[in-house]
C-alpha cells in the first residue's frame, strides 16, 4: 500500500490533504506537534490507514515501516502565528526541513516542501512567474517566514543535487476554506466572522492591496499532481483571478447577506501591495488550473465552517 507522511497533517491544509490522500487509497502519517493545528481538524477521520505522531519535527525523527511520499507542510503559515513565534518559524524552516528531506532520502520517498507566494516578498513584478526571485526584507517582521521559506527551498534543491532525493516545491499561494481558525488573523476568516456576526469588517489600509484567493479543494489537487509528476523545480499553485480587499469584504458582505459595514484600519508593515499567481508552469506541466471560483468557495466555505466563525474560541 502506497504510504504518504504528512508533516503538519493536524493544520488547515495538512488535515484536506489527509483526507484526499485516505480517499484515493493511501496511507496516511500524519506527524505534527499541534502548535497552530488542531486535533478537531482529523478527529472525524477512524480508519486504520491513518495513524497520527505528535512529533516536533524541529527534533530528529524517524519512521519504521516505508514512506513513499514525504508531504512536508509543518510550519506557522499565518501572520498572527509566526510573529508570534519568529525563532520557531526559522527552526522549522530549517532544521525541520532538514529532518523531513533525511526521512525522504532515508525512505527514497518522493519529498514535496510547502513553500509559499511570501518567497516574492512585495513583488516588483506581477504576476509572479516562478522565475521571479523576489523582493524580501529579510529583517523586517515578516522576514522569519519569508526567509525560513527560502532558506527550505535552497536546502532542498541542495539535497536533490547533492543527495539524489526526488524533490518538489509547490508556491502556495493564499489559500482559505473550511477548518481555517476564525481568529487566524487572514483577510477571508477574519471577514466571514465579522460579517456572521454582523460587526464592523476591518479592512487594512484604505482596501486597494490585491489577493488572489484559491479554495482549498483546487490547491490540495495542485499539490498531489505536482507530488505525482517528476518535476523538481518550483510550480505556483493559486488562483490567478485578483481581487483587492475591499472588494473581498464586499463580496463577504453579498456571500453572508450580512449588515456589516466596511472599516479602515492601519496597514501592517511590509503586507505587499499586489499578489497574483502566474500558473503557465502548472497548466503546461501539471494541467491543473482552478475551478472554484470565490463566490462558490466562499459559501463552501461558509456551509463548512459557519459556526466555527460565529462561535470559534481565538485558539
Ligand atoms: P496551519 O498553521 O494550519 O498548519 C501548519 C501545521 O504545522 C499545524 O498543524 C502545526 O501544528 C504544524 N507544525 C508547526 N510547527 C511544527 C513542528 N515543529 N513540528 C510538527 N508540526 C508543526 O497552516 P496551513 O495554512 O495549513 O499551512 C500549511 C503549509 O502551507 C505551511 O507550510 C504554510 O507555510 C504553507 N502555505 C499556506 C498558505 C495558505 O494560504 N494557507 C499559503 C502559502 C503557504
Amino acid at each position: 500500500m502506497t504510504t504518504a507522511l504528512v508533516t503538519g497533517g493536524a493544520g488547515f491544509l495538512g488535515s484536506h490533504l489527509c483526507d484526499e490522500l485516505l480517499r484515493r487509497g493511501l496511507r496516511v502519517i500524519c506527524v505534527d506537534n499541534f502548535e497552530t493545528g488542531n486535533l478537531t481538524n482529523i478527529e472525524h477521520i477512524r480508519v486504520p490507514e491513518f495513524e497520527v505522531m505528535h512529533v516536533d519535527i524541529v527534533k530528529p525523527f524517524f519512521v519504521e515501516e516505508p514512506v513513499d511520499f514525504v508531504y512536508h507542510l509543518a510550519s506557522p503559515a499565518s501572520p498572527i502565528d509566526y510573529l508570534r513565534l519568529p525563532l520557531h518559524t526559522l527552526k522549522v524552516g530549517s532544521y525541520g526541513t532538514h529532518h523531513a528531506l533525511g526521512l525522504a532520502k532515508k525512505h527514497r520517498a518522493r519529498f514535496l516542501t510547502a513553500s509559499t507566494s511570501e518567497v516574492y516578498g512585495d513583488p516588483q513584478v506581477h504576476p509572479q512567474p516562478e522565475t521571479y526571485w523576489g523582493h524580501v526584507n529579510p529583517i523586517g517582521p515578516r522576514g522569519v517566514y519569508d526567509e525560513a521559506k527560502r532558506y527550505a527551498e535552497a536546502l532542498t534543491m541542495a539535497y536533490h543535487r547533492q543527495q539524489g532525493v526526488d524533490t518538489a516545491m509547490i508556491r502556495i499561494f493564499n489559500t482559505y476554506g473550511p477548518r481555517m481558525r476564525a481568529h487566524d488573523g487572514r483577510a477571508i476568516p477574519t471577514f466571514l466572522r465579522q460579517a456572521l456576526q454582523d460587526r464592523p469588517i476591518t479592512v487594512f489600509g484604505d482596501g486597494s492591496q490585491t489577493r488572489s484567493f484559491c479554495y482549498v479543494d483546487d490547491l490540495i489537487r495542485g499539490m498531489i499532481l505536482l507530488a505525482e509528476s517528476g518535476e523538481h523545480q518550483p510550480v505556483n499553485i493559486g488562483n490567478p483571478n485578483e481581487f483587492t480587499l475591499l472588494e473581498l469584504a464586499q463580496e463577504v458582505i453579498a456571500a453572508t447577506g450580512s449588515s456589516s459595514e466596511i472599516v479602515f484600519e492601519a496597514l501592517p508593515t511590509d503586507d505587499p501591495q499586489v499578489r497574483q499567481p502566474d500558473i503557465t508552469r502548472a497548466k503546461e506541466l501539471l494541467g491543473w488550473e482552478p475551478a472554484i471560483d470565490l463566490r462558490e468557495g466562499l459559501r463552501r466555505t461558509i456551509d463548512g465552517s459557519a459556526r466555527e466563525l460565529l462561535v470559534g474560541s481565538p485558539r
